[in-house]
């Protein structure tokens, strides 16, 4: 298949689902993917840096940016905010690179709604309990903002009908492939083979006039 623009794929789900997991995973094992780096308010966790889990900005300087147009998108989690950076997702989109956003569901949908040819994945946990382990397992919230998310996490579902695919994460490495599966087979779209369609249209063209 010729290079033609990347995929641009919305991971969303509830927080503990899962999703920072699978996409590292997904990124070591597979070629091919950009994974954007979000902009937020809230406070680092232990071993995050600046610039590679997100850039961590004050609330002034995220203001700037939004007055700035510099954001595909942002929303409001839980009393921060995140957005997407749009320099690097078109850049990367440009290069044929399928480009990765982990975002929660306000921005899922705003990314859709601009761009409609976008994938949207809701990655969750096999049941409600196993979320909750999951969370209270990783160990980098406090029982509170646990409660915040779980509570917000009742909202989100909701939301699963508008996703083009759900995927639940219950064995990961199985996941893993399977989310590649959903990803790479976008490329196969009619919609996103106009270079390929165009180039054998014009070879068979030849046929035609007999040569
Ligand atoms: P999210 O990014 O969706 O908030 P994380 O990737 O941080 O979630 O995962 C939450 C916790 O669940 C982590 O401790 C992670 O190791 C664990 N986890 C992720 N995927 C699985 C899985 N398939 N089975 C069991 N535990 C998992
Ligand atoms: P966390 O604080 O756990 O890293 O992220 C909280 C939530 O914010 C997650 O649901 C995550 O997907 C979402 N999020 C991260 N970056 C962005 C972003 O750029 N835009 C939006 N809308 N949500 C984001």
């Amino acid at each position: 298949m010729m290079a033609e623009k990347g995929i641009l794929v919305v991971v969303s789900g509830f927080s503990g689902a899962g999703k920072g997991t699978l996409i590292k995973r997904l990124m070591e094992k597979y070629d091919n993917y950009a994974l954007s780096i979000s902009a937020t308010t809230r406070d680092p966790r232990p071993g995050e840096e600046n610039g590679r889990e997100y850039f961590f900005h004050t609330k002034k300087e995220f203001e700037e940016l939004i007055l700035q147009d510099a954001l595909v998108e942002y929303a409001q989690y839980v009393e921060n905010y995140y957005g997407t950076p749009k320099a690097y997702v078109e850049k990367q989109l440009n290069k044929g690179k399928d480009v990765i956003l982990e975002i929660e569901i306000q921005g899922a949908l705003k990314v859709k709604e601009k761009r409609p040819d976008t994938l949207l994945i809701f990655v969750t946990p096999p049941s409600a309990e196993e979320l909750k382990r999951r969370l209270v397992g990783r160990g980098t919230e406090t029982m509170e903002v646990i409660n915040s998310r779980l509570a917000r996490a009742f909202e989100e579902a909701k939301g699963m009908p508008e996703y083009d695919y759900i995927l639940i994460n219950d064995q990961l490495e199985e996941c893993v492939d399977r989310m590649h599966g959903i990803i790479q087979s976008q490329h196969d779209r009619a919609k996103n083979c106009q270079e390929f369609i165009e180039k054998i249209t014009e070879e068979i063209a030849v046929f035609q006039k007999g040569e």
